[in-house]
C-alpha cells in the first residue's frame, strides 16, 4: 500500500492510497450484493460504509418492520380466532418484548451482511463516509481509492419536510421507531404510504391508538380498488385514516403532540414521520466526480452515470423503485457489466414486483389496471378471481381478497393481488412477466390442492373460460368431433 500524502482538499488529509477494480460506496442491499458477486468472480473490491453494515433494509427497514408486523399479527390472531372453534383470548402485549424480538431478528441476520463476512470473501472494507475527490478517486477517512469503476450504493433516508414547528417537536422516523421501548398510547403517523400503513396496523394490533394523516389519498400509488380493501380492513381494526389532510403545522412536547391540518387538528403522544424518502447523495461531492444528478444519480438503462462512465448507481441511489430486491437486481446487472464486461446489460422495470405487508397484503407486478388501460387500450383484458372462491382461503377463514390480472394479446402485463400471502402469490406472475410467458403457461401449470396459489391458476382460467365455454366455434368443433369420433 502506498502511504504518500495526497492533497484532496478535504478537512481530513489523506495518507493512504488504494487501487481496486471496483470501489463501492454504501454497504446496504445493493452495495453488498455487488461486492459479494464481484469479489467471488475475481475482481478486487473496496467497500466503503459510513454507518451500519447492512444499510436500511437490515437496520431500519424491511427486517425490523417485518419482525414487528409478525409480533403484531400474532397478537391479533389470538384475539380473532373467528369461527374456528377456538376461543379468542385477550393477548398480553409486551411492547418492549416485541422490540426485543425485532432486535434479535436483526442480530440473527446481521452476520450475513457483516464486515467480517465480507473481509473473509476478500473485500477490503473501509468504515467511513466516502466522497469523490476527482473523476477517478473517492476518499473515505484518510484513504483515497482509485478504481476502474465506482458503484454508488448509498441508499436513501427519511424525508422530513420543513413543516412549521417540526424542528421543535420530538418525532420518530423509521430510523428511531424500532428502538422505542414504551408503547405509544396514541401514535400519529404523517404519511399514508406503505411504511405508514404497515406501522399503523402493527401499532394498533400491539395496543396503541393510531391516527394516519395523509396529504392526498392513502396508499395513493396502488390500484385504488385493491388499496380500498386494505384501508377498509385497517379502519375496521381501529386505525383512524385521515386523507386529503396536508399538514400545516406541528407543535407540542413528548406525550402531547398536535398536528394541524385543514381537516382538523390531531393530538397524540408520539409522532412518526413517514412521508417519503430522499436519496443519500449529499455527502458524495458528486460534482467533483463529474457525476450528474438531480434528486438521485442520473443513470442510463445500464445504471451507468450519464456523465462519468466509470461510475454506476444501484438501488435507491439510482432514483427508481426503492426496494431491496430492486437493489439486488441492479447489482446483478452491474456485476455483468462491470465484472464480466457485458456493458450492454440493462435494468428492466416492467417485471419488478413489490408488496406492502399489511394484513391483507397488497402485491403488484408490472402494470396496474389504469396503467395497462393507457398502454394497451382495446387490447387489454382484465381477469379477476376472488379469494372467497378458493377452498384453502375458505378453510382458513381468509376470504378477504382478490386477484386482478391485466392481459394484452394473451400475455400478462400486470397483476395485482390483495389478500393473505399476496407477497408470495405474486411470484408466479413476476416469473411469467419476466420471461414473456403466455397466460397458457399459468393455466397449464398443475398446482397442489388446496393452496392459495390456485388463485393464480383460477385467474388464468378466468381468461380462457369465455374462449372455451359458451363459444359457438368451440361448440361446432365439439359437435363434429362427437359425431365422427369412432
Ligand atoms: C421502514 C421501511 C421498510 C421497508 N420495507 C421493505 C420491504 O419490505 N421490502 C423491500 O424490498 N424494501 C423495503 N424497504 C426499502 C429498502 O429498505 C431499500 O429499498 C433498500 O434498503 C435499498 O438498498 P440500497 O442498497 O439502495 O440502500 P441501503 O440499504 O440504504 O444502503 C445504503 C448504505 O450506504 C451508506 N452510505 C450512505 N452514504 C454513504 C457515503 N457517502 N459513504 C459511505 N456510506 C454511505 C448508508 O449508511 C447505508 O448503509 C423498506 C424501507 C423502509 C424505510
Amino acid at each position: 500500500m502506498d502511504t504518500t500524502k495526497i492533497d484532496t482538499g478535504s478537512a481530513a488529509p489523506a495518507t493512504k492510497r488504494l487501487k481496486a477494480d471496483i470501489c463501492i460506496i454504501g454497504a446496504g442491499s445493493g452495495g453488498l450484493s455487488v461486492a459479494a458477486g464481484a469479489v467471488q468472480m475475481g475482481a478486487s473490491v473496496v467497500l466503503i460504509e459510513g454507518h451500519k453494515m447492512g444499510g436500511d433494509c437490515l437496520n431500519y427497514g424491511c427486517v425490523p418492520s417485518k419482525a414487528l408486523i409478525a409480533a403484531a399479527k400474532q397478537a391479533y390472531a389470538m384475539g380473532h380466532t373467528g369461527d374456528l372453534g377456538v376461543a379468542p383470548v385477550e393477548p398480553h402485549v409486551d411492547y418492549a418484548g416485541a422490540k426485543d424480538h425485532v432486535a434479535r431478528v436483526i442480530e440473527t441476520i446481521a452476520p450475513v451482511d457483516s464486515q467480517e463476512r465480507f473481509e473473509g470473501l476478500g473485500v477490503q472494507v473501509i468504515r467511513d463516509w466516502g466522497r469523490f475527490v476527482s473523476e477517478t478517486e473517492v476518499q473515505a477517512g484518510d484513504t483515497v481509492i482509485e478504481a476502474r469503476r465506482f458503484v454508488i450504493a448509498t441508499g436513501s433516508s427519511p424525508l422530513v419536510p420543513p413543516i412549521p414547528g417540526i424542528a421543535d417537536v420530538p418525532y420518530h422516523t423509521n430510523e428511531t421507531i424500532f428502538d422505542l421501548r414504551e408503547r405509544p398510547d396514541h401514535l400519529l403517523i404523517v404519511g399514508g404510504g406503505p411504511i405508514g400503513m404497515e406501522m399503523a396496523q402493527a401499532h394498533v394490533r400491539l395496543g396503541s391508538k393510531v391516527t394516519v394523516i395523509e396529504g392526498a389519498r392513502a396508499m395513493g400509488k396502488d390500484d385504488p380498488e385493491m388499496a380500498a380493501i386494505v384501508l377498509d380492513k385497517l379502519r375496521g381494526e381501529g386505525v383512524e385514516i385521515v386523507e386529503e389532510a396536508q399538514v400545516s403545522a406541528v407543535s407540542g412536547t413528548e406525550g402531547a403532540i398536535t398536528v394541524e391540518t385543514p381537516k382538523g387538528s390531531f393530538t397524540g403522544t408520539h409522532l412518526l414521520m413517514a412521508v417519503g424518502r430522499k436519496v443519500n447523495i449529499d455527502r458524495l461531492d458528486l460534482d467533483r466526480g463529474k457525476v450528474a444528478h438531480d434528486r438521485a444519480v442520473k443513470v442510463d438503462a445500464g445504471l451507468r452515470s450519464t456523465t462519468n462512465r466509470r461510475v454506476y448507481a444501484v438501488g435507491d441511489a439510482a432514483g427508481g423503485m426503492q426496494f431491496t430486491h430492486v437493489a439486488g437486481y441492479h447489482a446483478g446487472v452491474i456485476v455483468r457489466s462491470v465484472v464480466l464486461g457485458m456493458t450492454w446489460a440493462k435494468a428492466r422495470t416492467d417485471h419488478i414486483p413489490w408488496a406492502t405487508y399489511t394484513d391483507p397484503e397488497l402485491a403488484q407486478v408490472g402494470l396496474t389496471e389504469a396503467q395497462a388501460k393507457k398502454e394497451h387500450g382495446l387490447h387489454l383484458e382484465v381477469v379477476r378471481f376472488p379469494y372467497d372462491e378458493n377452498d384453502r382461503a375458505i378453510a382458513e377463514g381468509k376470504t378477504r381478497g382478490l386477484i386482478k390480472v391485466m392481459v394484452a394479446k394473451g400475455r400478462p402485463v400486470g397483476a395485482t393481488i390483495v389478500g393473505a400471502h399476496a407477497g408470495e402469490l405474486i411470484g408466479m406472475w413476476a416469473m411469467a412477466i419476466a420471461n414473456g410467458q403466455k397466460m397458457s403457461a399459468l393455466a397449464n401449470t398443475v398446482l397442489p390442492y388446496p393452496t392459495l396459489s390456485e388463485i393464480n391458476k383460477r385467474a388464468a382460467g378466468a381468461y380462457f373460460s369465455p374462449r372455451l365455454f359458451d363459444n359457438p366455434k368451440v361448440k361446432a368443433i365439439v359437435g363434429l368431433v362427437q359425431k365422427y369420433l369412432p
